[in-house]
């Protein structure tokens, strides 16, 4: 996109991190995601997809990822497009999920394993002699 206003705007909500070459988002925060927020054109974007509207183009249905794994950076050579797939297999990658929504468990046998004060994965196996 071409809008000089837009992009002011846009470039006094971060300040550019030295070390890393991130850029730190300080803009207004959303409340929902723990991600910043950017309106354009009357519409809301979190802080990266704004970001990568403003200097990379469209996004359409894809996620905007952060290959600096930095949620708060903006940097737009730090982020690329991936499917809701590959952000979740990002996200697993990094720890960031248990795999579900938070405190959901996924089974009856997860329910019982967390009854009992413990969760499958985690159990010690036997060695194999
Ligand atoms: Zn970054």
């Amino acid at each position: 996109m071409n809008d000089q206003k837009v992009l002011d705007r846009f470039n006094k909500n971060y300040i550019p991190e030295p070390n890393s070459g991130c850029w730190i988002w300080l803009g207004q925060p959303h409340c929902d995601f723990g991600y910043g927020r950017f309106g354009i054109n009357k519409k809301m974007y979190q802080d990266h997809r704004a970001s990568w509207y403003i200097f990379k183009g469209d996004i359409g249905n894809l996620c905007v990822l952060h290959s600096c794994d930095n949620t708060f950076c903006v940097n737009p050579d730090h982020l690329f497009l991936g499917t809701q797939s590959d952000n979740n297999k990002d996200q697993m990658k990094k720890g960031r999920t248990n795999g579900g929504p938070k405190g959901v468990p996924k089974s009856d046998e997860h329910k019982k394993n967390i009854a009992k004060g413990r969760r499958g994965k985690k159990f010690p196996r036997k060695p194999k002699i």
